[in-house]
């Protein structure tokens, strides 16, 4: 890693931090990953733009990162910059019936504010445990519900480095998706529209859906959640069931027997375990059903 650029780093914020050789097993749900070369922790929107422009001053690639609970982290880890966005980045502020929360804030942590002041619309988030800023960007949803439905404007800092915000239809939400994915920006904030209910009602939905997640989720393993996408005509995990492969296992990752959607790490799986798993899940459905599965999870790869 270039010394420079990290120095450069470490000036563009103040309040923020710079973390090197970082291991991404630490920093991504699956506990799978090894070190990340450079990872950039800014504590506001003004310091997310100054590290984009320190990064486009060298001509450097970056990756982004949340909660990591939808990440692969490659075995032998990552080699360009990572700007990750979280607790230094994590307040949650309310106006009449919007509540505005920081990228780096979590979806539990948000609902559970809305609950509290009497909000409601994001009960079906509060089971989601990656953060806001990974939510929105990909339109995270559950039971029914999905950010799309509640988010007003959002936040962000362009790859150019220039802090911006969006409307919800500038946003353009598709299922699991959202215009500004794979864009190199970054979401500094949400404001989200919600709807004045019963505190002690919101909990109990709340409570409800979260009975059910642990019901049906193996969430005592290591995962990054549904491994692959809902295909059209079909639930990917009816599918994967229907082909014989609940706890088809390679190495350390194995196909849950609680729910064949995970994918989980059933003890010192590697990221070659993981995708060679999901490799022959989507060769066996393929061949049973003639669908073509694509992973959710988002795959990493080193970078030079
Ligand atoms: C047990 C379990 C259950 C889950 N259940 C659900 C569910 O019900 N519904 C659902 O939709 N998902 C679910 N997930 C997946 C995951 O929690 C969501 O996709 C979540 O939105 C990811 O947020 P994150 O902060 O962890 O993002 P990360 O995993 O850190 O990143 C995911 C993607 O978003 C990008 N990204 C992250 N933050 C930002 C940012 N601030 N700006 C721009 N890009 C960013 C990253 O570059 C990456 O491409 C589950 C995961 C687990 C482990």
């Amino acid at each position: 890693m270039n010394n420079e650029l990290a120095a450069a780093l470490v000036r563009a914020m103040p309040l923020g931090r710079t973390l090197k050789n970082e291991p991404l097993s630490g920093l991504t749900s699956f506990r799978v990953g090894g070190p990340a070369a450079l990872i950039a922790e800014p504590a506001s929107a003004d310091e997310t733009a100054a590290v984009i422009r320190v990064l486009n001053e060298f001509s450097s690639p970056y990756l982004i990162l949340g909660n990591g609970t939808n990440v692969l982290a490659p075995d032998e880890g990552v080699a360009v910059p990572i700007i990750r966005i979280g607790k230094s980045m994590s307040a949650i502020t309310r106006f009449e019936n919007c509540v505005t929360a920081q990228a780096g804030a979590q979806l539990s942590a948000v609902a559970r504010f809305a609950m509290e002041n009497g909000l409601s619309g994001l009960e079906f988030a509060s089971g989601i445990p990656g953060n806001v800023g990974g939510g929105v960007i990909m339109n995270a949803g559950a039971y029914g519900g999905e950010l799309a439905g509640v988010v007003e404007a959002v936040s962000f800092v362009g790859p150019d480095g220039k802090e911006y915000a969006a409307s919800k239809a500038e946003m353009e939400f598709g299922y699991r998706k959202s215009a500004l994915a794979d864009t190199g920006a970054v979401i500094t904030g949400v404001c989200l529209s919600l709807t004045p209910d019963d505190k002690d009602e919101i909990a109990a939905r709340m409570a409800e859906l979260n009975r059910r997640r642990r019901e049906k989720q193996p969430l005592e393993y290591p995962s990054a959640g549904s491994a692959f996408k809902r295909p059209s005509g079909g639930y990917a995990a009816a599918l994967i069931d229907e082909a014989g492969l609940k706890g088809l296992a390679v190495g350390g990752a194995q196909v849950s027997e609680k729910h064949a959607g995970f994918v989980i790490n059933r003890g010192g799986a590697t990221a070659a375990d993981v995708t060679a798993l999901l490799a022959r899940v989507q060769k066996a459905v393929y061949e049973k059903s003639g669908i073509a599965l694509e992973p959710e999870i988002k795959i990493w790869q080193r970078g030079e």
